[in-house]
């Protein structure tokens, strides 16, 4: 007899519903390769419902004021807390992240992403304009109406609250399509919502497949707001879909992120740093340093200490304590990893650590999707395996000669979403950061996050940023409004 598992339905008009079809997909746990759960296999008509919910609500939510809006985000922020433990859990076996990091990290940042848009509403300021001695402007910023929020896999919470959080927050109301291969935390982020207060409509979530509900909310013609997380592939299809209806849109896709080692810099710092950004969240974070650059003079050192380190990292049960390294999202995912290590190959790369998957985990496990931190050492810096996005536990590391070289190495890549800069030399750091074409440089750090400032990509990383008040920008239209004198 097939067990039964359990449901993960849509959150329409505050309430738990079967998707209109039917019909559902097996949700695979990483860690194991079996499905643990289902997941609503929703389509256009479950759009159609959750835009007319949304729709409904958005009239009253729009004009609650800002400080009753508030004190329900951060409610929600508070609940999220009380269920950390859930909640990271949940997180682990939908995802194969380790537990521990999941807890340190993803569901930590999903409350403070609510805690910072439920206080960021309370203080900001309207513009005003005096023209001469003719006319006094203001400008009103107003909610949009709906906004259609899709997010990846890798870090789904943490990324799908960073789009709730502002949207709703300002007086939006929404419709999230969470990744069909992580819809967990969303799940239990709707049981959160109608505990915390949050009235029907004004958070709808839709699970199912992007080129279904993800394709049906871009084409959706009262969605007028877009705000997209995912690869770069997928973001052209949505920016060609938004591009005839004239929806705002806001893109963050994928990257090949340049982590850049020079000779002056604190070498303990920047291996233990660079071993984090190559392999957190199994190389599964868009912001990972996959393209590691180490100055001549140190390059040896570094590698052999690096791979010490790296090979040190306790590959395991996602749900141990003490793993470091969990399962790769999926048996797609997975495929995907071996392929550029069989290519990096092909392209005369020499795997310097990891390189093949593991012997099986334990019993639980012995089927899951597991792949150890991998070096390829010795590519060219144009091949393919030094341009694609990988997206998983696999690094190169490359001996540059100077600051011109390195410079030209890291930009030549059609992404542009982040870098990493270790050096111990201030004036270098401000030069080498004002050169580098990427929407983020971390300069003796990585991964470090303040709301306040504009995280997003440049150049095929994305469109339009996203945190703090970009995204309350994104998510309000301007109106000037012109009084004559
Ligand atoms: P993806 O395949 O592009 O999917 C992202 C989301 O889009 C998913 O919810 C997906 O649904 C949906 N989707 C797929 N086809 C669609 C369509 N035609 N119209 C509308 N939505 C559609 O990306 P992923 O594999 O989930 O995530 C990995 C990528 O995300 C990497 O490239 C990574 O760099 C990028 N990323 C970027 C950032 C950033 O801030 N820049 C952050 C995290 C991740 P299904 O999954 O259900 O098909």
């Amino acid at each position: 007899m097939q067990k039964e598992f359990p449901r993960i339905k849509n959150f329409i008009d505050g309430e738990f519903v079967e998707p209109v079809g039917g019909k559902y997909l097996d949700n695979i746990e990483p860690a194991t390769g079996k499905p643990y759960s289902k997941v609503a296999d929703s389509g256009k008509e479950d759009v159609d419902l959750a835009v007319a919910a949304a729709e409904a609500a958005f009239a009253d939510w729009s004009k609650m004021p800002a400080a009753e809006r508030s004190k329900i985000l951060l409610r929600i922020a508070d609940l999220i807390e009380r269920d950390l433990e859930k909640l990271s859990r949940a997180e682990s076996i939908d995802t194969g992240k380790p537990l521990s990091l999941a807890r340190s990290l993803d569901i930590p940042r999903a409350s403070s992403n609510f805690r910072f848009f439920a206080t960021a509403i309370l203080h900001t300021e309207n513009e005003a304009h005096v023209t001469d001695g003719v006319a006094f402007n203001y400008t009103l910023r107003q909610p949009r109406g709906i906004a259609g929020l899709i997010s990846p896999w890798n870090l789904p919470l943490y990324l799908l609250s960073w789009k709730i959080a502002p949207a709703i927050a300002v007086g939006n109301t929404a419709i999230a399509k969470p990744s069909e291969l992580t819809p967990m935390t969303a799940y239990l982020l709707c049981e959160i919502c109608a505990e915390a207060g949050l009235p029907n409509g004004v958070l709808n979530v839709v699970h199912g497949t992007g080129p279904n509900v993800g394709a049906a909310v871009t084409a959706h013609p009262k969605i007028g707001t877009i705000s997209f997380t995912g690869g770069t592939v997928t973001g052209r299809k949505v920016a060609e879909a938004c591009a005839p209806l004239f929806k705002k849109v806001s893109l963050e896709l994928g990257g090949k992120n340049p982590n850049i080692i020079f000779a002056d810099a604190d070498l303990d710092a920047a291996i233990a740093g660079s071993v984090r950004s190559s392999f957190a969240n199994q190389g599964q974070v868009c912001l990972c340093g996959s393209r590691v650059f180490v100055e001549r003079s140190v390059y040896k050192t570094f590698v052999d200490r690096f791979i010490d380190k790296a090979s040190e990292l306790k590959l395991g049960d996602p749900l141990d304590e003490k793993t470091e390294q969990g399962a790769i999202v999926s048996k797609a995912q997975l495929d995907k990893v071996k392929f550029y290590v069989d290519l990096a190959k092909k392209e005369g790369g020499v795997t310097a650590l990891g390189g093949k998957a593991p012997d099986p985990i334990n019993e639980r496990c012995c089927d899951g999707y597991f792949f150890p931190p991998t070096v390829i050492t010795d590519l060219p810096v144009s091949c393919r395996t030094n341009r694609e996005e990988i997206f998983g536990p696999v690094v190169t590391i490359t001996p540059f000669d100077n600051e011109e070289e390195v410079i030209g190495y890291a930009n030549d890549t059609d992404y542009g979403l982040a870098s990493s800069v270790w050096t111990q030399n201030l004036n270098r750091a401000h030069r080498v950061a004002e050169r580098i074409s990427t929407g983020t440089v971390w300069v003796n750090c990585w991964l470090v996050r303040d709301l306040r400032v504009p995280f997003g990509g440049m150049k095929a990383s994305g469109v339009g940023r996203e945190g703090g008040e970009e995204a309350l920008r994104f998510f309000t239209e301007p109106k000037n409004v012109c009084i004559a004198k």
